[in-house]
C-alpha cells in the first residue's frame, strides 16, 4: 500500500495532508492507520522523525468526528501524555494542522507557565488534550481536569517518561481514565518496565516496529574529530565559521555546559542561543522561533530540550560532548538529514570519551570517519592511513584503550560495556539533566520535587540502559538493516 487514498481517511483529513504537501504515507502510517481506525490498541516502537504523530493523530481525528459529540466539561475525549513541553506543543500543533478542516478543540497542559489559560481551556471542554504528567496531575488534584470522558489514551515516548521518572505519574493517570478505551503506547526502545506496562494496559495490541536507525546513519555524513577537552571551544568556533554550516544544532551533556558553550560562542562573535530545561518557556520558545526563522544560526541544546525540535533543514549537528548512551547519538544525528535530506554530524571527542565512540560504532555496525589529526599521530605511534577513513575506535592504540577501560572500571565516567554481566557494570554516568528531574516539564507548578527516576535506584537504571541497548541491537539484526 503506497498512497493515502488507500488508507480510507476521510476527505477533510486527506485535504489537510494535501495542504501539507505529504505525498505518501510513511511506513508507520501504513501499518498503524488501518488498525487504529478499527479501534485497535497499538504498541509502536518508533522514534520521532518517522511520521508517528500523524500515524496516531489522523485515525484519532477520524474516529472523533465520525462520532461527533460535545466534550464533557473538564474532560477530554482524547488524552495524549508526553514527556516534555516541546513535544506537547508540537503534538498539539499536529492535531490542529491535520484537523484544520474539522476544527477539533485542542488544548495543551504543561508546567513552567501559568495555569490559568489551561484551566480556562479545560472548562470550555476540549476534544484533544496533550499534556505532560506533572502539571496534568496537579490540575486533576485541583479539580480542574477530569479524565472520565477519555475514549482514547496515547502514551508517547514512554521510554523518555521512564527516564525522567514519570512512570509513577503515568500509572496514576492510568488509574483515572475509564477502563473501556482505546490505548496507544509509543516508545523508541522497549526496556523491561515499558514492556510490562504495555502488557498491563494494552488489549491485543497491534505491534508496529519502525526503526529509522539505518536510514539515519546512512543519510548522515558522520565525522569525529579527536581533540582535548580544553581545545573544544576553539575547535567548535572554527567549525562554525564555515559558511556552509548554515543551521547547526550543538549538543552538550549538561545545562551548565550548554550555557557555557553558547556564551563562549557569542564572545567569539558567533550568534548562538542556548536551550535547556532550566530556561523559561518563553525563552525556549523565542530561541526556537529564532532558530526556525534563520535569525539564529547556532542553537546549543541538551538532549531533553532537543527532543521537541522538529526543524527540517538543520545542515549540521555537532556533538560537543559524546553521549554515553549510543542510542542518544543516533537520535541526535537524526535531527539533521530529516525528510530525506543529507546532513553532517561532527563529534568532538576528548580522550576520555573514546569508549563512547566505540559503543556508538558498535550499535550502528559502522565506523565514523576521522577528521583532522589523530591523537596517536601527534605521538608518532601510528602508521599513516593514506587518507582512508578509519573506524574511530581503531584509532586508539591497544595500550591506550586498555588504560581507558581500566580507568572506566575505576570510577571514570563510562557507560556499561556491552556483554559484561550486570554486576560488572561501571556506574551509569549521570545523564545530561539527571541532576534536577523535577524541572523537566517545569515540575508541578514549577516547584515540585520529583521522585528520583527508577524506583530501585542506580542499579535498576544501569540494568535498564543495558536492556534498552541490547534491544536496539537486536532490532537492528531483526529488521535486517544491512549495516
Ligand atoms: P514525527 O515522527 O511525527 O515527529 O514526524 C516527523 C516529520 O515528518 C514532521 O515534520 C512531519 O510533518 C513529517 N511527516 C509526517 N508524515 C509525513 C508524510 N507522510 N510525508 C511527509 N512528511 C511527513
Amino acid at each position: 500500500m503506497k498512497s493515502f487514498s488507500e488508507l480510507a481517511l476521510s476527505e477533510p483529513l486527506a485535504r489537510a495532508l494535501r495542504d501539507e504537501g505529504y505525498e505518501a504515507p510513511t511506513p508507520i502510517q501504513v501499518q498503524a492507520i488501518p488498525p487504529l481506525l478499527e479501534g485497535a490498541d497499538l504498541l509502536g516502537c518508533a522514534r520521532t522523525g518517522t511520521g508517528k504523530t500523524a500515524a496516531f493523530a489522523l485515525p484519532i481525528l477520524q474516529r472523533l468526528f465520525a462520532n461527533r459529540r460535545p466534550a464533557l466539561r473538564k474532560s477530554p475525549r482524547v488524552l495524549v501524555v508526553v514527556p516534555t513541553r516541546e513535544l506537547a506543543s508540537q503534538v498539539a500543533q499536529s492535531f490542529t494542522t491535520y484537523g484544520r478542516h474539522l476544527r477539533p478543540n485542542v488544548a495543551v497542559i504543561f508546567g513552567g507557565v501559568g495555569q490559568s489559560p489551561q484551566v480556562r481551556a479545560m472548562a470550555h471542554g476540549v476534544d484533544v488534550l496533550v499534556a505532560t504528567p506533572g502539571r496534568l496531575l496537579d490540575l486533576m488534584g485541583q479539580g480542574h481536569v477530569r479524565l472520565d470522558g477519555v475514549e482514547t489514551l496515547v502514551l508517547d515516548e514512554a521510554d523518555q517518561m521512564l527516564d525522567l521518572g514519570f512512570l509513577p505519574d503515568v500509572k496514576r493517570i492510568l488509574g483515572a481514565v475509564p477502563p473501556r478505551r482505546q490505548t496507544l503506547l509509543f516508545s523508541a526502545t522497549m526496556p523491561a518496565p515499558i514492556e510490562q506496562l504495555a502488557q498491563r494496559i494494552l488489549r491485543n495490541p497491534v505491534k508496529v516496529y519502525v526503526t529509522p536507525v539505518a536510514s539515519t546513519v546512512e543519510l548522515v555524513d558522520q565525522r569525529v574529530q579527536f581533540v582535548s577537552r580544553d581545545d573544544k571551544p576553539d575547535v567548535l568556533t572554527h567549525l562554525l565559521r564555515d559558511p556552509s554550516v548554515s543551521r547547526v544544532l550543538v549538543f552538550t551533556r549538561t545545562k551548565r555546559g550548554c550555557d557555557r558553550v553558547a556564551k563562549r560562542l557569542v564572545q567569539n562573535g558567533i550568534q548562538a542561543q542556548a536551550i535547556h530545561g532550566d530556561k523559561s518557556q518563553g525563552n525556549r520558545e523565542r530561541s526556537l522561533a529564532g532558530f526556525r526563522s534563520g535569525k539564529v544560526r547556532v542553537l546549543v541544546a541538551t538532549d531533553i530540550a532537543a527532543r521537541g525540535i522538529d526543524i527540517d533543514d538543520i545542515s549540521h549537528v555537532v556533538n560537543y560532548e559524546i553521549p554515553n548512551v549510543p542510542e542518544t547519538y543516533v537520535h541526535r544525528i537524526g535531527r539533521t538529514a530529516r525528510a530525506g535530506a543529507a546532513g553532517v554530524a561532527i563529534s568532538l571527542c576528548a580522550p576520555e570519551e573514546r569508549a563512547f565512540v566505540r559503543d556508538i560504532e558498535k550499535l550502528m555496525r559502522r565506523s565514523i570517519a576521522v577528521i583532522g589529526a589523530h591523537p596517536a599521530e601527534a605521538h608518532g605511534r601510528r602508521a599513516p592511513t593514506h587518507g582512508k577513513p578509519q573506524p574511530a575506535s581503531a584509532k586508539a592504540p591497544a595500550r591506550e584503550r586498555q588504560q581507558e577501560e581500566r580507568a572506566g572500571r575505576h570510577g571514570h565516567p563510562q557507560r556499561p560495556v556491552p556483554g559484561r554481566t550486570q554486576t560488572g557494570h561501571a556506574p551509569r554516568q549521570p545523564r545530561a539533566e539527571d541532576s534536577r528531574p523535577g524541572q523537566r516539564d517545569g515540575g508541578r507548578g514549577g516547584q515540585g520535587t520529583r521522585r528520583s527516576p527508577h524506583h530501585g535506584g542506580r542499579g535498576h537504571a544501569r540494568l535498564e540502559v543495558h536492556v534498552a541497548r541490547s534491544e536496539s541491537e537486536q532490532k537492528l539484526d531483526t529488521f535486517g538493516t544491512g549495516l
